[in-house]
């Protein structure tokens, strides 16, 4: 089919299985109301945004528009990428490459004004030979979770070179949270403490330590600059509390044929899908290589005490209609015996994810965490932005 031929069938929606609704007014207002939260600790801080991976699955030619237009002048990516399509929508930002620092294509972040952030002695010694003067880094200290950054004892032999310490001056101190999401948890208070002697050392240097979860953690947690992320895109950010962010992506998925099931039939692979009583299936149109967990197949019970309604349930209107069978590859299947006949009708999509299924509740069904079902959000969806 030639590209002519498909913009032929425009207004048809070319009959995608999947529409993803994403809401850019709810994200900016959760981006807004975390940025409100950190002025707690300093009234000057700044809240920048994290949009690496296609900034959370949601669309960075359309989630950073959004933010900027909003206030927000800095954007975390973790890949080169990534930031040269983030400077594609905006040309002033500052756009930080968290992960490691690549000194051979100086000339890509020159190009597309990328700030590199520096884990090890190595990048630090890179970066410092790099020609001219004015070039800008930040530095990553690692304060206890092991994974990038300097180590106490790498900051240390920094520290004691005063002749290194006079010609290196980072623009940004960072340091992430290994456990931000559980605030009881006894490494908050060690990561703040040493970060907070950290950055001692670097007293010209903003400084940033919290990710969402960590902007939750108090005004000892906020410094100059928090990382927003998985709570601005409508995530739990904090274990077992209710989620004080708005939704933000709403997924519908094409109701493609419905069946009558007889009581102790089997629906789909595995014959692992049992109706219980006569049934009607609907079998819709997202599957797995949609991004929409296999793992969350036929959970269909509540799964969330607090609101009793989660999982991979589905709703057609006020309906809640729960998974039945497996996830396959391109579809899945909804017990719609509940929905009376009139609305069931008329019925065209199934709600997967809105404002009641929520993208933690899929995920919890699933085994795993909102930032995943995210992040997976495929790419044969029509995508439709409201709000921006
Ligand atoms: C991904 C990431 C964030 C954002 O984390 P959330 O938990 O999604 O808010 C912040 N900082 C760093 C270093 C990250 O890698």
């Amino acid at each position: 089919m030639t590209d002519s031929s498909i913009s032929e069938l425009n207004g048809t929606e070319l009959y995608g299985n999947g529409r993803l609704t994403i809401d850019l007014k709810a994200l900016v207002t959760n981006w807004k109301k975390l940025g409100k939260i950190a002025k707690d600790g300093n009234k000057n801080n700044e809240a920048a945004a994290v949009v690496k991976a296609n900034a959370y699955g949601l669309g960075i030619e359309q989630v950073v528009p959004a933010l900027t237009n909003a206030g927000c002048t800095t954007f975390f990516i973790a890949t080169i990428k990534e930031g040269m399509r983030v400077r594609k929508v905006n040309k002033t930002a500052r756009i930080y490459v968290l992960n490691g620092f690549h000194p051979s294509i100086w000339s890509v972040y020159k190009k597309f004004k990328l700030t590199p952030v520096l884990c090890t002695p190595q990048d630090i010694d890179a970066f410092m030979a790099l020609p001219g003067k004015k070039n800008e880094a930040a530095l990553h200290i690692d304060t206890g979770m092991n994974r990038l950054g300097l180590s106490a004892a790498e900051l240390a032999v920094l520290a004691g070179d005063e002749q290194k310490m006079a010609a290196f001056k980072p623009t940004l101190i960072m340091s992430h949270f290994a456990c931000a999401d559980d605030p009881a948890h006894r490494l908050n208070k060690k990561q703040i403490a040493a970060f907070a002697m950290a950055s001692l050392k670097f007293p010209d240097a903003k400084r940033s330590l919290a990710n969402s979860a960590g902007i939750f953690l108090g005004p000892n947690a906020h410094y100059d600059m928090v990382r927003c992320g998985v709570a601005m895109y409508g995530g739990e950010a904090v274990n077992d509390v209710p989620n004080p962010m708005k939704p933000v992506v709403k997924l519908e998925t094409r109701i493609l044929q419905l069946r009558y099931v007889k009581k102790g039939e089997t629906v789909g692979y595995g014959a692992a899908g049992k109706a219980k009583r006569d049934s009607i299936i609907a079998t819709c149109g997202t599957g797995y290589a949609d991004g929409y967990n296999r793992s969350a197949s036929g959970a269909g019970v509540a799964m969330r005490k607090q609101k009793g309604l989660a999982g991979a349930n589905g709703m057609i209107g006020n309906f809640v209609v729960p998974m039945i069978g497996r996830v396959s590859m391109d579809l899945c299947a909804f017990d719609v015996t509940d929905v009376p006949e009139r609305i069931l009708k008329k019925a065209q999509w199934i709600e997967m994810l809105n404002k009641h299924i929520l993208v933690d509740d899929i995920a919890r069904s699933a085994g795993t965490i909102g930032y995943e079902v995210l992040t997976n959000l495929g790419q044969r969806y029509e995508r439709v932005y409201v709000g921006g």
